[in-house]
Order: structure tokens, then sequence, then C-alpha cells
């Protein structure tokens, strides 16, 4: 059976468009409410328009960076609710207290905005009728937490653990051999009460008990073993500062989380597979008590996205900023959406890069190709083009003088902002007796196939006039300091001259006179290793992941903006670094030479 959005050729098929289909269809989530639970009125309280909604959610930990891996997660689940006319919620789920900062906080929602997401919308207006942001806390929900564990307790479905940590694992079992059940697991509804209390109340130490799930000690599934709920642990959180000793854990956490905000469709990654379970035995137990609505939110899993030449560890990421390996977390090399902000890239690159890379059940990895080839798709249409000569050598036009008036004279040319967007315009800019040219451009013998400057050869200078190389200077030791070519007479580009002659080789230039000196940064993978991650991190960095050069380019980049792309003839695609514009100095990034080169 193929559905209406089958046919649209750029949204490929994936299962979740069917999932969700399918409950849109049998009217799965129409009879529900806003999240919460009938007795829980603070989360009624702010209403649901719409309970029939598709309602999906990013939840990200905010202790680092988001990367290209949250990348895909914030497409698929902002993607899916926009198609479904649903919304997305932005959720950090800051559950642990420790490794949670509000920079954190702060570039997670930047990253998220500039992928074009906005949690705006309005279907959750304050009690004035102002629209709020799509925007939650796990945090808040602590206290319904706090509740919802005491009502498992009251059931008879939770239990307060003073085994030893040691205890505890080596009393969980493993595949082969079934868990035993805790000397604690039969204390009476009364003490497990008076014990969660007192672990709230701080006359516990952290480690001292935890509360646990009473589910079986002997699953199949260790998840489904009497799983942690709560732990003691002081620490001062970033939202609720020092009011709580003990802290939910995510397992338990997440799944509530989902339920109070009506979410539909709880999508993750796969490694949670084995988490949905208990997932599922919460909600329902959870709904059984009239603590929140049925149906609840269905967890789905899809496989995470690996690139090859990239790690998307948050831990080893946070290895190589503080070991320096690199400059921060917005180094350009980096994965992180900043590092890639800064690189080139764009919300349109990245979304084509996620919506071809498929959503799947089944893992692999996606060839760092890959996301070069949709930055150069989404680029090459739109970025105006310019010339740039990054390994600048100096060439002298002897007779320019004498043909054209004199060697100060400055010849106008122009050329299209983009080869075939007209309306985006036309740049122009001047050529003298000396231009830089790229030292490659020149051999003293020509060697088979090259059709560049060489004694003898005539080229044209793109935009420009032919001329015919006669020479070239090398120093004592051999590095070429200068190149020598004559004018040819009326061949300049777009006069009837130019047509009249056939070279083989077009070369890029920027007029001496006119040129602007730049930094470019030359950036490539930062890991030479194709699978990184999996032998010793340091050993599999590329040596080579960035070579600085002094650039001379044309004049029509002065007024560049930070983050703006420009394809560098021949070159590839670059940015203009957004810091350092804004620091007064021009320096471009490299995006992505013009094809893939790695390994060549
Ligand atoms: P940690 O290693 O700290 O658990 P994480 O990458 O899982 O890090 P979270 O902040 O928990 O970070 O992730 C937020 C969401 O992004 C989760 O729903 C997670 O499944 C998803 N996500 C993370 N990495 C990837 C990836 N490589 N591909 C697809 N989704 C991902
Ligand atoms: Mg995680």
């Amino acid at each position: 059976m193929t559905s209406p959005v089958d046919k649209d050729s750029a949204k490929p098929s994936n299962f979740l468009r069917h999932v969700i289909e399918n409950d849109l269809q049998q009217g799965v989530y129409t009879a529900r409410k806003w999240g919460g639970s009938p007795g829980d009125a603070e989360h009624h309280a702010q209403g649901m328009p719409d309970p029939a909604k598709v309602r999906m959610r990013f939840p990200p930990e905010p202790n680092g960076y988001l990367h290209i891996g949250h990348a895909k997660s914030i497409w698929l689940n902002f993607e899916l609710a926009k198609e479904y006319g649903g919304v997305c919620h932005l959720r950090f789920d800051d559950t642990n207290p420790e490794k949670e900062e509000q920079e954190y906080v702060d570039s997670i929602r930047d990253a998220v905005r500039w992928l074009g997401y906005a949690t705006d919308l309005a279907d959750r207006p304050d009690a004035a009728g102002t629209v709020q942001l799509h925007e939650y806390f796990a945090s808040d929900y602590f206290d319904f937490m706090y509740r919802a564990a005491e009502y498992l307790i009251g059931a008879g479905l939770a239990y307060v653990d003073e085994q030893s940590a040691e205890e505890i694992r080596a009393n969980r079992g493993d595949f082969n051999t079934p868990g035993t059940d805790s000397p604690f697991r039969s204390r009476s509804v009364e003490e497990n009460l008076a014990r969660f209390r007192a672990m709230r109340d701080g006359q516990l130490d952290d480690g001292a008990a935890i509360l646990r799930a009473k589910i079986d000690m002997a699953s199949p599934n260790i998840n489904m073993r009497d799983p942690a709920l709560y732990r003691i642990r002081r620490a001062t959180h970033h939202n609720t500062g020092d009011k709580w000793c003990i802290y939910p854990m995510y397992t338990y956490a997440h799944p509530i989380e989902d339920a109070l905000e009506a979410i539909t469709h709880s999508i993750c990654t796969l490694e949670f597979e084995d988490q949905r379970p208990f997932y599922d035995w919460l909600l329902d137990r959870l709904a059984e008590g009239g603590l929140i609505e049925s149906p609840h939110p269905r967890q789905y899993e899809f496989a995470r996205l690996n690139v090859t030449h990239i790690i998307t560890s948050k831990r080893k990421l946070r290895q190589l900023v503080e070991e320096g390996h690199v400059d921060g977390w917005d180094d350009p090399r980096m994965p992180t959406l900043a590092g890639l902000r800064r690189r080139g890239y764009t919300p349109d690159a990245l979304k084509l890069f996620c919506e071809r890379s498929g959503v799947t059940k089944s893992g692999g990895w996606i060839d760092y190709a890959s996301l070069e080839a949709a930055l150069r798709d989404t680029l090459d249409p739109t970025a105006p083009r310019a010339m740039a000569v990054l390994d600048p050598v100096k060439l002298v036009i002897t007779n320019w003088g004498e043909l054209m008036g004199g060697d100060d004279v400055l010849d106008d040319c122009t050329a299209p902002v983009h080869p075939h967007r007209p309306e985006m315009g036309r740049r122009t800019f001047r050529l003298g007796r000396e231009v830089w040219i790229e030292a490659t451009d020149y051999e003293d013998v020509q060697p088979k196939g090259f059709f560049r400057l060489f004694p003898g050869n005539k080229v044209r200078l793109k935009y420009g006039h032919v001329i015919e190389c006669t020479g070239g200077t090398r120093d004592a030791g051999g590095k070429l300091i200068e190149v020598q070519a004559k004018l040819v007479p009326d061949t300049k580009s777009g006069t009837p001259g130019a047509d009249a002659i056939k070279v083989k080789g077009n070369i890029s230039w920027v007029a001496a006179a006119d040129a602007l000196q730049a930094e470019v940064r030359l950036y490539e993978r930062l890991f030479a290793a194709a699978n990184p991650g999996s032998g010793e991190l340091l050993d599999e960095l590329n040596k080579d992941s960035l070579v600085t050069c002094t650039a001379y380019v044309e004049p029509s980049l002065a007024t560049a903006a930070g983050g703006a792309g420009f394809q560098f003839e021949r070159h590839g695609y670059f940015v203009a670094d957004t810091k350092a514009m804004a620091g007064g100095n021009r320096v471009f990034n490299r995006a992505a030479g013009m094809r893939d080169s790695w390994g060549k």
C-alpha cells in the first residue's frame, strides 16, 4: 500500500510515517487530554487545544554541544511533526544534576533555531493568551515524578533497596543467570514509604539506598530486573537548586516526561530497544493508577547516524576540546552543529544529508563524502562565485604598458556572480600588469596533459585576456618566484576577438593592484581513520586537518559578511569565518573542495 506521502519523491518513505499514519487513521490519540493526569492540576492547567495532534519531542541532555547525530534526530522529529500538522517539543532532559550547564542549554536552543525549527508554535497559550515556547525542562516534573514514585510504592510496585552497589550488581545476574531477590524486596508498603521519605529528607547518605521498581528479578530482559528509579545524590541542580537530594533515573524520568507532555510518538535510537518494555510497564502502571492519560506515548527506535571520519560521542568530543586538539566546541572541524556552521554548512545542507541518509532499523556508516555532497548540492545553485589564489606567485605581463598605454593602467573585467543565475548580477574586478596566480599553474617543462602555463603556451586569464607564457624565475633553492608572459592583443573575454582564439588552459587570478589579502583555512576531515572511536583516539586524528595559507582574493569579497558562503572558482566552497570577521580579520574557511578527493 502506498500512502500519499510516498508519491512525493522528495520525501522517501520511512517506517515511522507508516506508524503515524496508521495511528492517525485509527484515531488512537483523539481521546486524550493534555498530558498530565486527572489528578494533576498543574499539568492540566496548561491546556491542550488539540489532543489529536501528533506530538513529538527532541530531548537532549544539556551536558554538551549538539552534533550531527542530534541534527538527524531534530530533523526527524520536527519534520514529522510538521508533516502531520503536529508540534515538536524541545525538552531539556535535565535529570542529572552533575553534568548539566546553562551554557549547553543556550547552545542547544541556538542550534535548534539555527536549523530552522521554531519552538514557538501557538498551541500552548498561557493564561493571558500569550504564545508560549514549546520548550520544556524535565526538572519541572520532579514533583510529579516524586508523587508517581510514592504511588508505585503504595501499589506494591517499588521498594527501597539498601544493598550496597556491589551487592546490587552481583544480584542482578547476567544474560545466562537470573537475578536474585534483594533481602529488602519484601518490605512492607509502610516501611518503603518511610525509607523513601527518609531518602528525600536527606537522612541517608549518597549511595546508601535506591528506589527500585518491583518487577521480576528473573526476567530475560535485564532492564526488567527491578530497575532503579531514584538515587540519592547531593548536588545542586541548575534549575531546582538544592531542593532535592534524590534524583530520578533517566529510564524512569523519560517515559513520564513523554506522558506529561502528551507525546504521541517517542522516537529514540536503537540502544533503547531493550528499555521499551520498562517504558511500557511504567506508563501502564501509572495509567492504571490514574496518574497519566491513556493511551500513553509509545516508543519507536531507529538506527543512530554514524558518519565515517566523524565521532559523535560527547565524551570523546569533550576530550578533544579539553586536551586542545581542536580550538573549542565550534572549531570548524568539529561535528558539532556550532562547528559545522562555522565550517560553512547550512541548515539546508544538513537537512538534505539527513533526508538522504534515511530512517531505518538497521545501522551502518554513512560515507563522509555524502555529507560533503549534500553541501555542494545545496551551495552550487546559490553560492556567489569568486576568484581566489591560495598559493600565490606573481605573474608579470611584460608587454602590458606598451599595449595598454602605461604600466599602471588597469583594465575592467566582469564575471557573473553565478553562471546560471543572471539575476544575481555581475561582479567587477580589474586586470593589470602584475597578477597573482597559483604557483601550481606554472611548469618549466610541460608535463603530459598539462595545459596551463609553461614557456610557449597560451592560456586565458579567466574573464580577461589570453596571454602567452615566456618563462619563469626561480630562486637559488628552486622555488618559483615569478612567471612572465605577454598579452595577446584583441583577445579579451566578451569581445569578438575572444572567439577567434582557442586555448586549452583557463586560469584563475587576481590583479596585484586589486586583490585583497585573506587568511584561508583549508580544513580536512578531523579523523584519518574511517571508523574512529574504535582505537586510540589521538592516533586516529588526521594530522593535516588544518592547513592555513595567506591568499589573495578578488575585491568583491571586501564586503563579505561573517557566515557568507562562496564558491572560490576551482577551489571549492568557502565561508567567511564569523568569529574572525567579527574581530576585523578577513578569514575564509574551506567547507568542501569542488569534488571528493579524499585519499587521492
Ligand atoms: P550521551 O552519550 O550523553 O547519552 P546522546 O548523544 O545520547 O549522548 P542526548 O542528549 O541524550 O545525547 O541525545 C538527545 C537525542 O538525540 C536522543 O533522542 C538521541 O537518541 C539522539 N541522538 C544522539 N545521537 C544520535 C545519533 N548519532 N543519531 C541519531 N540520533 C541521535
Ligand atoms: Mg543519551
